[in-house]
């Protein structure tokens, strides 16, 4: 007994001493970086960014029209903001509205690099609850104010930005740098990205590594980091929305039948959503771990660098959380419920939408098979709409691409802690995978969980500094490109 009790707790010491020293041993891969010359941008780039939030190049839906002489107007303005990059880069358009630009680099051997950006933006509803008006682009001396301001004008401007000033220094790229601005991101972009990535490709263009929007450097989103983290989107979820739907006789809601169409479509969507797919950390949450699990306390860090022992712990963390619930599974969501047109007629047949965002490692078919298996009732009937996409593969992070971004973003934003993750939402760079396989989302200005809310919200605008700092960010990033 004595012997049984004694080996037990050798076996604790051991597994205690194993985990802290895991946790002792979970090192910080944050890279020194060095300095650089910091490009601290003038007024001018604010009266631009002034200037371009004023188009109303709004995104409505798929097939309706869209104004015209606003997203002409953007073209122009464009063409009088940035002289240079008009005189020296090769301009084309595709679909009537979106925009490349081919800056050739004095290097063919080495691969090109893709910035992407999007300048359509989605409608400002409630114009007259917004503090400034969401097409002013109001300069407030602290803030600049309209739709496009987070999402995603600010980017195309600060890469045009970047890049007029590098000009202006007669500066010459050794990479050819691509840059492609879609007018339609917010309605799928198959007519902007997808059009000019499906050029590129008849062109045999093979990308380096392709930068877009999608994260940022963000402040008190990461917990138990109080630092900014700069977060690298390297994979995005994969989208499938599926028709619930029933037929059954109807009658008199007089006297029901046990069962209807309401009644078995009822119970099915219940179970959709009491049994979701299992929780799983994939690789780049595993990745997101490795990065920012070494910057936090000490008790979080015996937690996440023992994952062999504390998995559920960790998964249990994360499912807690609504966005956090996001990265680690594939979600479901009913949208759409259809079903009767008279309060007194028991409906013949009834349907539901149910949205799933899928896990990189899973694919529709999983999805597809889970539903059957836990709704279980033939009278079911499981269609796919339109759209589906399964999950893009994971951007590698042991790449030049990647290290670059990574370098840049410490150089420009010392105070910063780097980490890949997944994406949550979609973005037009996935478009691109055919010419290039690191993707990377991140757009170089800092967020808070208040500025996400005007993304698409009331109120959206941008603090002028971070802006001024993004631009120096792309600034950065072409001349890294170079090594
Ligand atoms: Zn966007």
């Amino acid at each position: 007994m004595k012997k049984i009790l004694l080996f037990l707790l050798a076996s604790l010491c051991l597994l205690i001493a194993v985990v802290l020293f895991k946790a002792i041993s979970f090192r910080s891969v944050q890279i020194e970086a060095g300095s650089a010359d910091r490009y601290v941008p003038g007024d001018a780039a604010n009266l631009h960014l002034s200037q371009a939030l004023t188009f109303p190049t709004i995104s409505y839906a798929v097939d309706q029209a869209v104004d015209t002489a606003s997203f002409l107007g953007f073209h122009k303005f464009l063409s009088e903001a940035y002289p240079l990059v008009h005189k020296s880069l090769v301009k084309e358009v595709f679909s009537s509205f979106s925009l490349l630009y081919t800056w050739e680099g004095s290097n063919p051997d080495l691969k090109p690099v893709i910035l992407t950006a999007h300048f359509d933006v989605v409608p400002a509803a409630d114009t007259s609850s917004w503090a400034k008006k969401p097409f002013s682009g109001e300069n407030d001396g602290t803030f600049i104010w309209g739709r496009g301001a987070l999402d995603d004008k600010v980017s195309v401007i600060s890469i045009l930005e970047a890049v007029e000033k590098l000009l202006s220094e007669n500066y010459r790229p050794e990479r050819t740098i691509y840059l492609a601005f879609g007018h339609d991101e917010e309605i799928s972009g198959t007519r902007g990205a997808g059009v000019i990535a499906a050029e590129l490709k008849k062109r045999n263009v093979k990308a380096e590594f392709l930068l877009d929007e999608g994260y940022a450097v963000t402040l008190k989103m990461v917990p138990m980091i109080d630092k900014p983290v700069a977060l690298i989107g390297t994979s995005e979820k994969g989208y499938l929305s599926v028709v619930l739907s029933a037929a059954m006789a109807g009658g008199h809601s007089a006297y029901p039948a046990k069962e209807s169409a309401i009644i078995i479509l009822n119970r099915a969507l219940n179970k959709v959503i009491m049994n979701p797919m299992n929780p799983e950390i994939s690789e780049s949450i595993d990745d997101f771990i490795r990065y920012v699990g070494p910057e936090m306390p000490f008790y979080a860090r015996i937690i996440f660098a023992n994952k062999w022992l504390f998995r559920g712990l960790i998964l249990k963390i994360y499912t807690d959380g609504v966005t956090s619930n996001a990265l680690v599974r594939t979600t479901s969501a009913p949208t759409i419920l259809k079903a009767g047109v008279k309060d007194n007629v028991i409906p013949v047949s009834a349907e539901a939408v149910v949205n799933f965002r899928i896990l990189p490692g899973e694919t529709t078919t999983d999805v597809l098979e889970h539903l059957s298996s836990v709704i279980a009732d033939d009278r079911i009937k499981l269609t796919v709409m339109e759209g589906k996409r399964e999950p893009a593969q994971v951007s590698p992070i042991d790449v030049p691409g990647f290290e670059t971004i990574n370098r840049t973003i410490r150089q420009v934003y010392p105070e910063a802690l780097v980490a890949p993750t997944m994406m949550i939402a979609a973005s037009d760079s996935r478009k691109y995978l055919d010419i290039c396989r690191n993707i990377y989302n991140f757009a170089p200005i800092i967020v808070t969980s208040e500025d996400l809310a005007r993304t698409h919200g009331l109120d959206e605008r941008i603090n002028i500094e971070h802006y001024s700092r993004g631009i120096g960010f792309y600034y950065q990033l072409i001349r890294n490109c170079n090594k």
